[in-house]
Formats: structure tokens, C-alpha cells, sequence
């Protein structure tokens, strides 16, 4: 076992400020940036779990270890983390699962997204004043609450892929929440700055703020009785007493309790659905992610797609050349984003017309490699319709936790899950918060033009989502990389640089991890601090840049040379662990 963990905390510049967030639209990083630990790849030969936590991986890996799949390692995992990265994802959340079953070589969806209550509309978000209200108006309090889709994802994956019992599965995650878990710096960090925001639920502010004032601290032992006593019933009466039984009572009142349109019917009703993965050739790689209700894959494979016909190869990784020109795809990439992406059970969408080979192409012929495009508008893929769609340019935030895993029998699991915005909606019911996903929702119904927003509220709609686990597969059709991220819309260029900077500059995984953040999502050119020598050419070739704190959430798995490679993300607390 490699299990090294060197800490290096730099305190973080204070000369750029974070990105700030424009009206209405959720701020850039609410699970905000808490420094940067020095991370070191774990490398072994049989197995591999990373995630954002050292207790989610300990419980990943000990599933792995005993023969476990890598859907069983991800049910242990996840139990965990929502106990101690409560910030970032739990049961009351949802998730997106990529899952390559390595002995039928077949690659598996789940769709664990949250789904809005059948008699939420268009104006949930509308505020006294006619207008869509100001993002934490609207996340903080039942109102985004969205049914958790969490436990009916994972339950479904167990049944098709588990080999452990169910039940052991959740036994670090009820031990650690009886008899404590160590509090995490970057919790505490974040709690520091959130505390106005647990206004509206005395149950979530009494556990993070005890005597209502001091948050939790950094290396004290918590304990989260109630979480023990959620994860026994479900153990006991099945994920139903979540979505039915007096789990589902408890929520639906909490929610209820705060604007929250949530009812037993909404949870009851709740199905995790299995789609089909979207792939697509990058470099003879064949590169797999989650369709829609998601953006995040269609919107990176689309990115990819234009970049093919360029040698990023030779430009590497210091040429700012590189940059723009990944940036200008982006560009391109993230209007059609906005524009179409939606959940396809409710709106047509051009879904997989945006990544047909001549529709990028053309989109491509586009970019001017010597100078930034001055606007940008969206295209209009072959055999597409222009219908009733209209622009929702909405950016999203992080709450969110990315798990990449590897186990004994070949299979791969890739999962990014979220409760939205850092702590969610903060309401707890019963030991675990509850996500306020629902203002991944456009808080417009209609554009100026008085048109249909594709992303528009809608009872049982699932709101789009950035959210991109890939698994990569290598010329002769073998796992290569799996990687995701937290991040928001940000996400997608998380992603997308860590692909390139693998498949095409050769780095070494933990190499590409640790490397500045540099991407663009349609209004600026975003560099994290540690990249400012990027800043002044890519402002000579006509970019607004943005030079700031970026909080990625990387984890992720090569397999290279008959070795299984972990890493994970400089700036969050995740390790990897394998054999
Ligand atoms: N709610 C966001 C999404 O689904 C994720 C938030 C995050 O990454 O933190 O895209």
C-alpha cells in the first residue's frame, strides 16, 4: 500500500481577490478555495481509490481490498464523505455515475440527478419584484431543494454490480458518525466564512456552529448520531424509508418548513435512470462521459472534437497560443451549452447533432489563432430544427465531490456527486444536509424575446447540470484515464485541460492535477493565480482575463504500463490509496 500525504499549506495571495459573481447568478465559488496541499500520486498494480476525502478513501479501499467491485467501493465512499465533507455531497444530494464493468467490457450511466417537485414552474425563481431573485434568496431555505437521487443511483449500481453485502457497505460511515471523525481544516475554513448563510434551519446551525456562533474546529472529534441512525434504517428497512418511509416524512416537513414545494410523492416517485454513455475519438482515445441532463460531457467532447485539428502537441504546454486556442473552442462550445442543454425527458434537444464531425468543423473554422473572436453566438447543428429554445447563460458553483475508482476485476467507476452549492440549501434533516440543485434551474422561464428557455423550470425535470466523469479508453479499447472534478461549470475546463495536458503534453497524472487552472466558459479567460504568466500574452491576443483563486476538485486514475496511477487535486483534501 502507498498512502503518502505531504502537507505544504501556503496561505493564499491576497493581492487578486476571487471571481466575483454578476447579478443573479450563483457566486463564483461558494465552497470556497481553503489553500493548496502538495499532493504525491499513489501508484499500484491491482487497485486504486481516490477521492476528496482520506476517511472516503481508507473506506473505498478497504472495500477494494477484500474483493469488493468498484460500485461497492463508491457506496462505502460515499456514506463517508457525506459525513465528512458535508460541504460537498451526501444522501440528500445526487450524482452522475460512469461504471465500465471490465468483464462484459461495457460501459454503464446512472443518473442519479435531483428532479424539481411536480408542481414547481418556471417562476419558482421569480421574486417579489417580477424578477429572478438573487441566487442565495433562492438556494438557502427549502425552496431549490430538489428530490435527492443519491441512494436510488447507488442502489441500482449495487444491484447490478456489487458483490459485498449492502449493508457492510455503510459500516465506516455509521462507526465514524458514532464514535467521531476528525473535523477537516478546509471545513472549518469554509465555515468560517458561511455562518450568515445558516439562517433558516436551527438543526444545520447547531451542528456546524455549536453554540451558534464558533464553526466546528479543524482537528476536533465530531460526532453525527443522527447520520448513524439515517444510515441504520436505511440499512435495516431498505432505501425505500429514504423515499417513502419516515425518512421521506422528515424531509418533506423540513423542506416545508421554508418555502420548499417538495411532497411524498415527488420522493416516492423518484427513479434513478440508466442512459447511454456518450464517447467520442480524441487523438485514437476513445473518450466516454455522461450525457444530458448534464452539460459537462457533450459540451467537453464538443471542445475536444474542435481541438483535434490542432497540433497541441508541438505548442505545449507553455504556449499561450495553446491556451487560446482551447479557449476559443470553449467559447464556441459553451454558447451552444447555454443555448440547448436541458434535460432531454422534457425539452428536444440537439443532444449528440452538437458533436457531428462537419457541424465542428465548421464551428471550428471559426477560431483565429492570432486573435480572440470579438462575439460569439451560437451554432446550428445539421439536421436541427431551430425551435422555441432561448440563451440561459446562468454559470454554476461548487458543492460537489468527484470519486475515481478502479478494483480487482477490471471495472471502473467514475462519480461525481453534489449537493449544489457549498452545505446546500443548509437544512439538515436527520444527519445529512439537503442540496438546493434545483437553481441549477435558469431563473428566467422565458428570454427577452418572450421564448422558452430550454433549462426552465419544470415539475420532475432534472436541472442541467456541468457535472463530466470520464473514462477514457486507450487505441486497443482498455481503460486508460478517469477522471472528473467539483467545480461548476467550471468542470468542464478542469477536465478538459487535465485530458490534453495527459493525451497530449505526456504529463505525469499528479503533474497534470497540480498545474494552473486556465479555461474559459464564455465571458473571460480564467487563470489561477499560479498561472499568472499566462495572463499578459492571452490579454495580447484579445482576451478579458481574469487572473484567481480557482477550486478545482480533481481526482483521478491512469492506467499506464501495467501500473494503476491515483491522483488527486492540490487543493482540496482528497488522497488516493491502491495496491
Ligand atoms: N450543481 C452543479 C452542477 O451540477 C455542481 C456544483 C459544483 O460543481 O459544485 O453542475
Amino acid at each position: 500500500m502507498i498512502f503518502r500525504r505531504i502537507l505544504l499549506i501556503f496561505m493564499v495571495l491576497g493581492a487578486f481577490g476571487t471571481f466575483s459573481a454578476t447579478a443573479q447568478e450563483a457566486p463564483a465559488a461558494p465552497e470556497p478555495a481553503t489553500g493548496y496541499q502538495a499532493k504525491q500520486a499513489s501508484i499500484g498494480a491491482k487497485m486504486m481509490a481516490v477521492t476528496a476525502h482520506p476517511d472516503a478513501t481508507k473506506a473505498a479501499y478497504e472495500v477494494l481490498r477484500r474483493g469488493g467491485t468498484a460500485a461497492d467501493a463508491a457506496i462505502a465512499a460515499q456514506m463517508v464523505l457525506g459525513l465528512v465533507e458535508p460541504q460537498s455531497s451526501g444522501i440528500g444530494g445526487g450524482a452522475f455515475i460512469l461504471y465500465y464493468d471490465g468483464e462484459k467490457e461495457q460501459l454503464i450511466t446512472l443518473d442519479g440527478r435531483e428532479t424539481a417537485p411536480a408542481n414547481a414552474g418556471g417562476h419558482l425563481f421569480t421574486g417579489h419584484d417580477g424578477k429572478p431573485m438573487g441566487f442565495y434568496e433562492a438556494s438557502i431555505g427549502g425552496r431549490a431543494v430538489g428530490t435527492p437521487g443519491v441512494l436510488r443511483a447507488l442502489e441500482k449500481l449495487h444491484k447490478w454490480q456489487g458483490n459485498q453485502e449492502w449493508s457492510s457497505l455503510f459500516e465506516p460511515a455509521i462507526t465514524l458518525a458514532e464514535q467521531g471523525f476528525i473535523v477537516s481544516e478546509r471545513t472549518q475554513k469554509i465555515l468560517l466564512k458561511e455562518r450568515p448563510r445558516f439562517s433558516v434551519d436551527t438543526e444545520a446551525k447547531i451542528y456546524f456552529y455549536p453554540d451558534t456562533v464558533t464553526p466546528l474546529k479543524a482537528g476536533s472529534l465530531k460526532r453525527n448520531p443522527d447520520y448513524a441512525i439515517s444510515l441504520r434504517k436505511i440499512v435495516n428497512e431498505g432505501v425505500d424509508v429514504f423515499y417513502k418511509g419516515a425518512l421521506a416524512q422528515n424531509i418533506v416537513e423540513k423542506v416545508r418548513e421554508d418555502k420548499g414545494l417538495l411532497s411524498i410523492e415527488d420522493l416516492s416517485g423518484y427513479k434513478a435512470k440508466e442512459r447511454r454513455a456518450i464517447c467520442r475519438p480524441y487523438r485514437g482515445y476513445k473518450v466516454c462521459t455522461m450525457g444530458e441532463p448534464t452539460s459537462g460531457g457533450l459540451t467537453l467532447l464538443m471542445i475536444l472534437g474542435m481541438l483535434e485539428k490542432y497540433d497541441l502537441r508541438a505548442m505545449g504546454a507553455k504556449d499561450p497560443k495553446a491556451w487560446h486556442i482551447i479557449s476559443e473552442a470553449s467559447r464556441l462550445a459553451f454558447a451552444d451549452r447555454n443555448q440547448y442543454m436541458a434535460d432531454v425527458d422534457f425539452v428536444k434537444t440537439p443532444n449528440t447533432l452538437l458533436v457531428n464531425p462537419d457541424y465542428l468543423k465548421n464551428r471550428a473554422a471559426l477560431i483565429d489563432e492570432n486573435k480572440a473572436m470579438t462575439t460569439i453566438e451560437h451554432g446550428v447543428p445539421p439536421n436541427w430544427t431551430p425551435h422555441n429554445q432561448a440563451a440561459d447563460s446562468k454559470t454554476k458553483n461548487t458543492g460537489t465531490t468527484h470519486m475515481s475508482i478502479a478494483d480487482i476485476h477490471g471495472n471502473v467507476l467514475s462519480m461525481t456527486s453534489s449537493i449544489e452549492n457549498a452545505f446546500g440549501s443548509r437544512m439538515m434533516v436527520d444527519g445529512f444536509l439537503l442540496n438546493n440543485q434545483l437553481t441549477d434551474f435558469s431563473f428566467k422561464p422565458v428570454d427577452e424575446n418572450g421564448l422558452p428557455v430550454a433549462n426552465r423550470v419544470q415539475g420532475g425535470k432534472r436541472p442541467r447540470s456541468s457535472m463530466t466523469p470520464v473514462i477514457i479508453f486507450s487505441p486497443d479499447g482498455q481503460p486508460f484515464l478517469t477522471l472528473g472534478s467539483a467545480g461548476g461549470s467550471r468542470i468542464i475546463g478542469y477536465v478538459l485541460q487535465r485530458i490534453i495536458a495527459v493525451i497530449d503534453w505526456n504529463m505525469d497524472l499528479q503533474a497534470a492535477l497540480d498545474m494552473p487552472n486556465i479555461l474559459h466558459r464564455g465571458k473571460k479567460l480564467e487563470v489561477e493565480k499560479s498561472g499568472l504568466e499566462f495572463a499578459e500574452p492571452l490579454k495580447n491576443l484579445g482576451h478579458p482575463v481574469l487572473v484567481g483563486e480557482m477550486n478545482s476538485g480533481l481526482t483521478a486514475i491512469q492506467f499506464k504500463n501495467g501500473q494503476i496511477i491515483g491522483a488527486s487535486d492540490p487543493r482540496r483534501d482528497g488522497v488516493a490509496m491502491g495496491e
